[in-house]
């Protein structure tokens, strides 16, 4: 990159200073590393290699998962970043607990830049132990590959492993920390850096460094911007739309992040940072997903005005590169972006071809039952998609109906006669043939998943990886493979089936 890199070796914690990066090794683990799973897909498509069991089992392969051996030519690195977290501005932050071992170039051309997370000890560890728990580990390597086939913008994730030394967490805050297995992911992104990558450079007034920063991002990421003269407030305005637009897929899914601060914003609008994330069940828009978050500011409603907080942040940031007027006309572009994002897959969800001014309230409305009726937030929409029309019209004398364990709830409700009645004219039934039915449930089969990692799901896959079975991670990573199509081996396993009591009540803490 021709960025500054501090040349300091040694991974003890402090402030860095005009730097983006600091040389940093990954720490060995004391006991051996084991795999829990690694991703054919991410293997193949991104790393052009051809994987085999043996080939990821072995000592060689194990070893690169886990950071004791460095591929050639790697020099390790560590990012600086630094973050407005719920709502203030934190300092210094960076990769606590990660490293960059370098950027691969694709045979499809695509730069994937390779991180392990949970290797040790970093400059920025602050009071950390640079290690990630086995539990939280599972939770982003399966939320990773699950987001990406549900076509949302994300990092990747390649390989997991396990190891016996033990991590010291308080799990149950009871003031008495107990061991736990360790993880490491082997995280795949075009680029890792984040709206904090920038911002930290702006408030320790480093410019020439944050204006080379941006540059090298604009050529690496941006490059139809490069030559232009309004280059970086088209790239603001970039960021503006390809957040705006991630968002309105969060929303579309259920998905809530958890921890919305700017460090964990990227700056390619990525989903980064899987941590105390949840997809909804029963439809709540207030949903809290991270129960550290007492005001639930991140809360599953306000992620739309979060990213919009975090935009201005980072308008704040770019402010010697992009004036107050620009920046300020920019943003305010925002709120009508995300909402055209939005009704554009809120549409397609419903199976709602072109546009009507009655939409929007097609859509509200549907949520509103939605949440006055507790009915399960995928399985509503998947229902929808997968029973005919008249069976939907006819209600609970329809045996499809009385199967289905999501929509009928939804039409207990007083509103529902109306809806449907409003629904049937919007899609203009009266003039169907019966294929006509039929392309409506294939389209809406193709945006409204069956399958979700539910956290009850990622927990049973914990529980038993934490005593060594990993078969469950691996079911779970198979299914969500394909979360659109009806699988037998998914339907056997119950990842379609109504969560169980005991999922409303998990408790998902941001995990250190
Ligand atoms: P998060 O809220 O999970 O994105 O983490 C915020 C910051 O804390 C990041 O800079 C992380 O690198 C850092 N961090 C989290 N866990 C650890 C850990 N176990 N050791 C060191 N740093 C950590
Ligand atoms: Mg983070
Ligand atoms: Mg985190």
């Amino acid at each position: 990159h021709h960025l500054p890199i501090e040349a300091e070796k040694r991974n003890f914690v402090r402030q860095v200073k005009n730097a983006i990066f600091s040389t940093c090794y990954p720490t060995p683990l004391s006991q051996p590393p084991k795999l829990v799973a690694a991703s054919k897909e991410v293997l193949e498509n991104a790393l052009d290699l051809k994987y085999s069991d043996s080939l990821i089992q072995s000592k060689y392969f194990l070893d690169f998962f886990a950071g004791q051996v460095l591929p050639n030519g790697s020099t390790p690195i560590s990012h600086r970043y630094g973050g407005h977290q719920f709502g203030h501005w934190a300092g210094q932050l960076g990769d606590g607990r990660a490293v960059m071992l370098g950027e691969y170039i694709s045979n499809e051309g695509i730069r994937w830049a390779l991180q392990l997370k949970g290797s040790g000890k970093t400059p920025y560890s602050r009071d950390g132990d640079g290690r990630a728990v086995l539990r939280s580990s599972i939770r982003e390597y399966l939320v990773s590959e699950a987001m990406y086939h549900l076509g949302i913008p994300t990092t990747r994730a390649a390989s997991i492993v396990t190891s016996d030394e033990p991590i010291w967490r308080d799990q149950f805050y009871d003031g008495h920390p107990r061991a736990e297995k360790a993880g490491i992911v082997l995280r795949l992104a075009p680029s890792w850096f984040r709206f904090g990558s920038i911002e930290i450079l702006h408030y320790n007034q480093e410019f020439h460094l944050l204006n080379r920063l941006v540059d090298v991002i604009i050529n690496l990421h941006y490059p139809h911007l490069s030559d232009d003269n309004r280059k970086y407030i088209k790239f603001y305005a970039e960021i503006i739309n390809t957040t705006a637009s991630l968002i309105a897929q969060w929303q579309s899914v259920g998905f809530t992040h958890g921890v919305c601060n700017t460090d964990n914003f990227s700056i390619l609008s990525l989903t980064i940072d899987y941590g105390p994330f949840g997809f909804l069940d029963e439809y709540n828009d207030d949903f809290i997903s991270n129960t550290s978050d007492d005001d639930g500011r991140y809360r599953f409603r306000f992620q739309p005005n979060v990213a919009y907080f975090n935009l201005d942040k980072l308008r704040i940031a770019l402010s010697s590169l992009i004036s107050e007027v620009d920046g300020q006309k920019e943003l305010s572009n925002y709120k009508r972006i995300y909402r055209r994002h939005y009704l554009h897959i809120m549409r397609k969800k419903l199976g709602l071809k072109g546009s009507n001014k009655k939409d929007t309230k097609l859509i509200t409305q549907m949520l509103k039952m939605m949440k006055n009726q507790k009915a399960d937030f995928t399985m509503t929409f998947r229902e929808l998609s997968e029973i005919d029309i008249q069976s939907i019209n006819n209600g609970f004398q329809s045996e499809n109906i009385q199967k289905s364990w999501s929509l009928s709830k939804v039409m207990r409700d007083n509103e529902w006669p109306k809806w449907i009645q409003n629904y049937l004219e919007r899609l203009n039934v009266t003039n169907w043939k019966l294929y006509d039915d039929q392309d409506r449930q294939l389209r809406m089969q193709e945006v409204n998943p069956r399958y979700i990692l539910r956290n009850y799901m990622a927990q049973i896959a914990i529980n038993k990886a934490n005593i060594g079975d990993f078969s469950e991670v691996r079911n779970l990573q198979n299914t969500l493979l394909n979360p659109f199509s009806k699988q037998r081996n998914a339907e056997r396993l119950g990842y379609a089936a109504p969560p169980p009591v005991w999922a409303s009540q998990l408790r998902i803490k941001a995990t250190v």
